[in-house]
């Protein structure tokens, strides 16, 4: 008999009375797909204009007000939250990076996905893992119960292949630079993968024309001049031939991207056996084309109806396979547009944590940095300060920062100790309660800078990098959250749900037993095909 592997068996429920009743005839294969920083605006805006993959989608069960509700709107936690159905609090990913002052090696801030342990593992250049990852995901607690089951990811990015998928993963592919590579050297090699490769690397040494605008994105057609010079808002994601961060910026990445979950489907047979298989899909050029050029102007307009396009084409390959299959779409994030184009400030950049230390240390006379974090994140006090310097240098440091005018708040971890992680409706949790959201007293700082609604967390633009995420306000934590398959009852919900919740729900629709003591979500009720289980 196969053992459970632990950290999913804690998590299965025990007493039959609390299991599930399995929807009839539940799909075979969840397609699972995050599109980074595809916030509740964008999808609302574009609704009416998609045609294709997520025309389809918005044809299913659609949640409008989708929240990732902790304060740390990143890209990590983000995706922790969704297959896992727990909030960052719990699943130990509170951003993309934090400082552990006990880390064996000299560089003490940590990458969310990666393990510091091995020695090779640097922050720029880091070994990837689900280490961090504090609790199971619905991949991995399948796999325990249905060992014939397949949990497969892949990802732009690596940190969302990662916490998609989890601890047990048959396979996980994400994009290493040049091509799709994987962190599970000992599976075995899908075959498509090497064709896959070698075509991108043929498809991008080739120079691409510009996007050819339809209507709707002409008229959003407006340059916004920048203070380092450049200019956005009329990019049109043409591309020199070999540019591998202007391939990025495109939905050719997704089209990459979802051109490997097909082939995954196909070479591993998923939806086939007779136990169902999960493919989680992170979409990542929706956040390239944000970060270069917001949200708001022509570039995210092409970005929004190339993926359109690509998701459709992507839906039709499965058609065509003839599988049963179930896709929830959400995202990691939100976003705020471009400040220079909607007239909003930017953080001083005397708020990053190292020049309110520098400025500590010369009032109190203090040698070292004092200080260090993140721009309207987690500030971590230096582990150096002694006991005394340490009080002095928080209380410093505490008056500074709240006395500062683009400053909401300064929440202490002393504070959020005090505090339950936040339940029921994400849209009225304090903003206390956000920050304990994505809290976890062994990695968060000391305290936790939030700046002022309409703030940019981004002191100045710069190349690939004008407008940016992460606040504790609801254009980075309000997110769409889609369920969709053949035949399902369209309806538009209004109700604030949460992105913990979609993990609940996927196990509902395939009758898995979940703890719900050992989760923040819950099952969502009322869509067609799925049977909550009993509270
Ligand atoms: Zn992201």
């Amino acid at each position: 008999m196969r053992i459970l592997p632990a950290l999913a068996s804690a998590f299965l429920v025990t007493s039959a009375a609390r299991a599930s009743v399995p929807a009839p005839q539940p799909p075979k294969l969840i397609v699972v797909i995050s599109v980074d920083q595809f916030g509740a605006s964008l999808f609302d805006e574009y609704r009416p204009q998609f045609t294709a993959g997520l025309a389809r989608l918005a044809g299913g069960t659609v949640f409008r007000n989708g929240y990732q509700g902790q304060a740390a709107t990143e890209t990590c936690p983000g995706h922790s939250t969704i297959m896992t159905g727990s909030l960052p609090a719990r699943t130990g990913i509170i951003a993309n990076s934090w400082y552990d002052w006990t880390a064996a090696r000299a560089d003490k801030r940590i990458y969310c996905a990666e393990d510091e342990r091995i020695p090779a593992s640097t922050y720029k250049d880091y070994t990837v893992s689900p280490l961090h990852l504090k609790v199971p995901t619905l991949g991995d607690i399948l796999k325990a119960l249905s060992p014939g089951s397949r949990n497969v990811a892949v990802a732009g990015k690596d940190r969302a292949a990662v916490m998609m998928s989890g601890h047990v993963a048959d396979q996980r592919w994400y994009w290493g630079g040049k091509k799709y590579v994987t962190d599970l050297k000992a599976a075995e090699m899908p075959p498509d993968v090497p064709v896959i490769n070698a075509r991108l690397a043929k498809f991008i040494a080739v120079a691409q024309a510009p996007l050819v605008p339809p209507p709707y994105c002409q008229a959003k057609a407006r340059p916004v001049a920048l203070s380092d010079g450049e200019t956005v808002g009329a990019g049109t994601l043409g591309r020199a031939a070999g540019d591998y961060d202007a391939f990025k910026e495109s939905p050719d990445w997704d089209g990459a991207t979802l051109a490997m979950a097909g082939a995954l489907v196909r070479d591993l047979k998923l939806g086939r056996g007779r136990a169902p298989d999960i493919l989680s899909v992170g979409l990542s050029a929706t956040d390239y084309v944000g970060h270069a050029y917001g949200s708001e102007g022509e570039e995210m307009c092409l970005q929004m109806f190339g993926l359109d396009r690509e998701l459709g084409d992507f839906f039709k390959a499965l058609d065509a396979m003839k599988l049963d299959y179930a896709v929830v779409l959400t995202a990691d994030h939100g976003v705020e547009d471009l400040a220079e184009r909607i007239g909003a400030p930017r953080a001083d950049p005397g708020l990053a944590p190292r020049a309110v230390g520098a400025e500590i240390a010369k009032t109190l006379g203090i040698q070292g940095p004092v200080l260090a974090g993140s721009l309207g994140g987690d500030v971590y006090l230096d582990p150096a300060l002694s006991g005394a310097e340490r009080t002095r240098a928080e209380a410093e440091a505490l008056r500074l920062y709240r006395a500062h005018p683009q400053v909401e708040a300064v929440v202490t971890k002393a504070e959020l100790e005090k505090i339950p992680v936040p339940t029921g409706s994400p849209d009225r949790w304090t903003l206390l309660q956000r920050a304990r959201a994505s809290f976890d007293p062994q990695r968060s700082g000391d305290f936790v800078v939030l700046l002022k609604k309409g703030v940019s967390l981004l002191p100045k633009p710069g190349k690939g990098d004008v407008a940016t995420h992460g606040s504790p306000w609801d254009y980075d934590r309000r997110v769409p959250i889609l369920f969709w398959r053949a035949g399902m009852e369209p309806q538009t919900r209004e109700e604030a749900v949460d992105t913990a919740d979609i993990m609940p729900t996927i196990a509902a629709m395939i009758g898995i037993p979940v703890d719900a003591g050992s989760i923040d979500g819950r099952c969502l009720a009322g869509i067609s095909g799925i049977s909550c289980p009993a509270p």
